[in-house]
């Protein structure tokens, strides 16, 4: 998976060198180097750039010869985006973002181009280097996405990522009745860093890929742990469930479906003990491809789950295009539902719905004893949230399953 590399030039040393082709672009860390033109035999330093510049992009961008040599002033640390890492990141990207970001490099180059002549005619100008310079917002902004992303693959290597499981109980019986696998950051100075932080950052860079097959090796694994850990009196005769979640990247990218059936293969989990939670708003960015890799997953007897049911997608006609078993409401109607009768009536309604087309309901977000009861008298029979219990670590989860004391509410 190719992210962006730390590198590290000392004094003297070339990072650009005039001529050659333009395979990637540096974001400086520390130290300084100077830009340097070939004008008339003569080596020119037409500026210099320090901590947060951005430079060697537009010969990557636009494939050509490098226009000037760059050379390290003192030691510096850079990291490096490739062409390749670069590309796929626009790809990637929305198209609205695509379309500002041709405008705007469009706009550049005229910039540059203008500078260029400038700086030609004038050669103690030092208009280029103030060329970069304007956007610092832009530079901060990327920088830290940039340093999340590579400290995040350094977690992965580092086992700096575990997987923290909330229980979900059935309010009809009173049993446990499976967890949600939700993933967690232990950063070994910043401490815990929340996946709503990490889980875009690692979407945007493509990382999602490697943490989702993670998630899912570490769920199975721990599976076969809880199964066997299991009280009877507490979890009923139905085997328990964990849901992992996935995000569009993983079916927009190879084939998913054989990844997830080779792992559940491997470690011999049962494809029901399995929830497979994806969003309404991430299906629709891919609808072909999340259908046919939804499909094949059903198939294999895993349970699809629309995460965060309600918010994502106007159209309900979706809920016939993909194979679906379980609407998880979202913990906004919940907590809603106490306080404004419309959103009860919403929450009546998504249970209607998934009552007609016989799906199942999770209730996310349950916090207090009110709203379980009354999801309860909806006749919901999965419940998630903090009024049972947080999201736990795997020996803690172990414990729950044989020591859960069912509150009464
Ligand atoms: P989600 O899938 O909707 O997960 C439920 C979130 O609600 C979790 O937040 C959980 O801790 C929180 N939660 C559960 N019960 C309650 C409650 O009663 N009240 C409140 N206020 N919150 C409750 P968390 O763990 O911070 O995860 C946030 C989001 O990050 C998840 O939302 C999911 O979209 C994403 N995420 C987490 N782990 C993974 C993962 O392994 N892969 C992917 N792709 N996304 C993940
Ligand atoms: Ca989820
Ligand atoms: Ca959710």
């Amino acid at each position: 998976m190719p992210v962006t590399t730390k590198k590290q030039f000392k004094r003297g040393e070339l990072l650009i060198r005039e001529g050659e082709p333009g395979l990637c672009a540096y974001i400086i860390e520390n130290g300084n180097v100077e830009i340097v033109v070939q004008r008339e035999g003569q080596p020119l330093q037409i500026g210099t750039r320090g901590p947060g510049s951005l430079i060697g992009e537009m010969a990557m961008i636009d494939d050509k010869p490098r226009t000037a040599t760059v050379r390290a002033l003192e030691d510096c640390d850079v990291l490096e985006i490739t062409r390749e890492d670069f590309a796929r990141r626009v790809e990637s990207a929305d198209p609205v973002v695509k379309m500002v970001m041709r405008v705007i490099t469009n706009r550049y180059r005229d910039m540059i181009g203008r500078t260029n002549s400038f700086v030609s005619v004038t050669p103690t100008s030092h208009a280029a280097a103030t060329t970069a310079e304007n956007s610092n917002d832009i530079h901060d902004i990327a920088m830290s996405t940039i340093k999340i992303q590579n400290e995040l693959k350094v977690a992965l290597d580092q086992k700096q990522l575990m997987l923290y499981y909330q229980p979900i109980i059935d309010v009809q019986n009173m049993k446990i009745a499976g967890f949600e696998a939700l993933m967690r950051w232990k950063h070994p100075e910043k401490g815990m860093i929340s996946p709503g932080v990490f889980i875009p950052v690692a979407e945007e860079s493509g990382l999602i890929l490697e943490l989702s097959r993670f998630a899912l090796s570490q769920t199975c694994q721990t599976v076969a742990k809880l199964t066997a850990a299991a009280n009877p009196a507490l979890t009923g005769s139905h085997p328990i469930f964990v849901g992992v979640n996935f995000s569009v990247k993983d079916f927009a990218d190879g084939d998913i479906a054989s990844f997830i059936r080779t792992t559940l293969d491997k470690t011999g989990v049962n494809p029901a003990q399995i929830h497979l939670e994806i969003t309404e708003s991430l299906l629709m960015e891919a609808p072909e491809a999340a259908k046919e890799a939804l499909e094949k997953c059903r198939n294999y007897g895993i349970d699809i789950s629309i995460d965060d049911f309600g918010t994502g997608y106007s159209s309900l006609s979706y809920l016939h295009f993909f194979p679906i078993d379980t609407l998880k409401i979202d913990q906004s109607f919940i907590r809603a539902m106490t306080t404004h009768p419309a959103s009860l009536v919403l929450v009546k309604s998504i249970i209607g719905l998934a009552r007609g087309l016989n799906m199942k309901i999770i209730a996310e977000g349950v916090e207090t004893a009110s709203e379980a009861r009354i999801v309860r008298e909806l006749g919901v029979e999965w419940v998630q949230g903090f009024f049972f219990s947080k999201p736990l670590p795997v020996d803690d989860a172990t414990k729950f399953l044989q020591e859960w004391q069912a509150p009464n509410f």
